[in-house]
C-alpha cells in the first residue's frame, strides 16, 4: 500500500530533535511522498531548505489565515519568486480561520485574496484552511472561479453543503485524523455520501490532530495510513484500504503534478541471484562504455526512469518484488543471495533516499546489502559519506576503469575537473576502513588496460579487482 501524505507541517519545531526518524517511519510505513506545507514567508524558506535535503518531500510556500496580519507585498513578491523558480508545488496554506482570529478578517481575506490570485498566475493549487469560515471561503473562492489548477479544502471541517460546493468548484478534500474520532459522524456521512472517490485526499496536518488511538498525541505522517483504513470501514462496499490510498494517491499526484507512475519493475530488478535497485539515471561520469547512454533496457527491464523513485516507492517496489511485506513481522531471509544498489546511473547522488532504503532494508533483515558506486560520493556530497554507507552495505564495488589519471579522464569523462580518478582511490582507501568488502571493478572494454587496474587496485590500493564484461554497443 502505497501511501501520499498530502498535508504536514514537517518544519514544526516539534519535529527538530527526529525528523529523520520519523521520515524513515513514513517510508516504512508506504509513505511515497508527503506535501510539507508552510505557514508563513519564513516557514516556506524552512520548507524550501527542507525539501532540498528530504528527497520524499514536495514543498509548498505561502502564508497561514492565522498569521495574515504579516502579508505584504514584500511577502507577494517573495512567494511568486518561489513559484516562478518552480520550487513549489502548491500555494497555501491560505484560507480563513475565524475560530481563533488570530489575524483580523479584513487582513485574512486580503491575503486569502492575493494568494488566490498568485496561484492562478503561476498555474498552481491551493491548499485552503477553513474554520468556522465556510460562506466567507466559498464567496471569495467564488470570484477567482475557475481555478484551472485547482485546490484542496485541506481537514475539511464543513456540512454536507459546504462539501458539495467546494466539489462543485472543481476542489478535493482533504481528509485527515478527524475522521477517525469518534463524534466525527457528519464527516464520515460526508465521506461516505458526498465525496467522490477522485476527489478524496489522505493527509495528516501533522504534528496536528493524530488519529485514533494516537489522538493527543504528536501526529505524523507514518499515520496518514489510519484514516485510508477508516474511510475503508465507513465505505463498507468491499473497499480496500489500500484502494482508498491508491486513489487518494492518484489525485495527489494529479493535484500537485507529482509526476508520472514508475513500473516498479524499473526501480527493482532481479538479475541471477540477486536483486538490483535503480535509484537515478544521473551520474557524474560519462564513461565511454556506459551502457546507459545507448541501451536503456537490461535483459528486458526498462531501466529508464521517468522521475527519480522516493524511498517508500523504492521500499514498495523491492517489498513486491521480494514478496515481503513493507511493514510487520520481519522476515529472517529473502529469497535473493544479495540486494544491490547499482542502475543506470550513481546511487550515491541520491544518499538520503540510498540511506533510508539501506535502513528497510537491514529492518528485514537482508542477507547481504552492496553498493555499485563511481566513488564520487564524498566530492558529491562535500563531506566523506563512508561512515554513513557503512551503516547499512556490506560491501561496495567501486568501478575504477583506470590505472592512471589520464586514462580515467578519457575513459569515464567526469562532469567536472574534481570528480577525479585520485578521488576515486581515497573512497576506495577510506572505505576499506569502514566497510567489511572493498572492491575496484573495471569494464573490459577495448581501450581499458585491465592489467594496469588490476595492478592499481590490488598493489596500490589493496583491495580486490573485479573484471566486468562490456555489454558493447
Ligand atoms: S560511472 Fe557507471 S553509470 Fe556512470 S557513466 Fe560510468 S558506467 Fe555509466
Ligand atoms: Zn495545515
Amino acid at each position: 500500500m502505497l501511501l501520499i501524505d498530502s498535508h504536514a507541517h514537517l518544519t514544526d519545531k516539534s519535529f527538530a530533535e527526529d525528523l529523520a526518524e520519523v521520515l524513515d517511519r513514513a517510508a516504512f510505513a508506504g509513505v511515497e511522498r508527503i506535501v510539507t506545507v508552510a505557514e508563513s514567508l519564513d516557514d516556506s524558506r524552512a520548507v524550501q531548505a527542507l525539501v532540498r535535503a528530504e528527497e520524499m518531500l514536495a514543498a509548498t510556500a505561502g502564508v497561514h489565515p492565522h498569521r495574515a496580519d504579516s502579508w505584504s507585498d514584500q511577502t507577494a513578491a517573495a512567494i511568486a519568486a518561489l513559484a516562478g523558480a518552480g520550487s513549489i508545488v502548491a500555494v497555501g496554506e491560505t484560507g480563513l480561520d475565524y475560530h481563533y482570529n488570530f489575524s483580523t478578517r479584513e487582513n485574512q481575506q486580503r491575503a486569502f485574496r492575493e494568494q488566490i490570485a498568485l496561484a492562478k498566475s503561476f498555474g498552481l493549487p491551493l491548499v485552503v484552511h477553513c474554520r468556522e469560515a465556510h460562506a466567507d471561503l466559498a464567496a471569495i473562492l467564488g470570484e477567482h472561479l475557475p481555478l484551472p489548477a485547482g485546490g484542496v479544502v485541506h481537514c475539511f471541517s464543513g456540512t454536507a453543503d459546504d462539501a458539495r460546493r467546494f466539489l462543485d468548484m472543481g476542489l478535493y478534500l482533504g481528509i485527515g485524523g478527524p475522521v477517525t474520532f469518534r463524534k466525527a459522524d457528519r464527516l464520515r456521512q460526508i465521506v461516505a455520501e458526498i465525496l467522490p472517490r477522485d476527489r478524496l485526499l489522505l493527509e495528516t496536518d501533522a504534528p496536528y490532530l493524530a488519529p485514533e488511538p494516537m489522538r493527543g498525541r504528536r501526529n505524523e505522517p507514518a499515520y496518514v495510513a489510519r484514516a485510508a483504513e477508516r474511510i475503508a470501514q465507513i465505505l463498507r462496499l468491499a473497499v480496500s484500504p489500500s484502494e482508498v490510498a491508491a486513489a487518494s494517491r492518484h489525485n495527489a499526484m494529479r493535484l500537485f503534478r507529482l509526476g508520472p507512475d514508475i513500473p516498479p519493475s524499473s526501480i527493482a530488478y532481479r538479475l541471477r541471484n540477486a536483486l538490483y535497485i535503480n535509484l537515478t539515471n544521473r551520474c557524474t561520469n560519462d564513461c565511454i562504455f556506459c551502457a546507459r547512454t545507448h541501451e536503456c533496457s537490461l535483459a528486458g527491464y526498462d531501466l529508464r526512469l521517468p522521475r527519480e523513485p522516493s524511498a517508500g516507492e523504492v521500499i514498495a517496489a523491492i517489498a513486491e518484488n521480494l514478496g515481503i511485506p513493507i511493514v510487520g513481522e520481519s522476515h529472517p531471509t529473502a529469497n535473493v543471495a544479495e540486494v544491490v544498489f547499482c542502475g543506470y546511473g550513481e546511487p550515491t547522488l541520491r544518499l538520503p533516499t540510498l540511506l533510508r532504503v539501506g535502513r528497510w532494508l537491514k529492518s528485514r533483515r537482508i542477507r547481504r546489502i552492496r553498493l555499485n558506486t563511481n566513488g564520487h560520493g564524498s566530492v558529491v556530497h562535500g563531506r566523506s559519506i563512508v561512515r554513513e554507507l557503512a551503516s547499512v552495505v556490506d560491501a561496495v564495488s567501486v568501478s575504477l576503469n583506470a590505472g592512471n589519471a589520464a586514462d580515467y579522464a578519457r575513459l569515464c569523462r567526469p562532469a567536472e575537473a574534481r570528480f577525479h580518478f585520485e578521488a576515486v582511490g581515497q573512497f576506495i582507501a577510506e572505505a576499506k576502513t569502514a566497510i567489511a568488502e572493498v572492491a575496484a571493478s573495471a569494464v573490459a572494454c577495448p581501450g581499458v588496460d585491465m592489467d594496469a587496474c588490476r595492478r592499481f587496485a590490488e598493489e596500490t590500493l589493496g583491495v580486490r579487482f573485479r573484471p566486468r564484461a562490456y555489454v558493447g554497443r
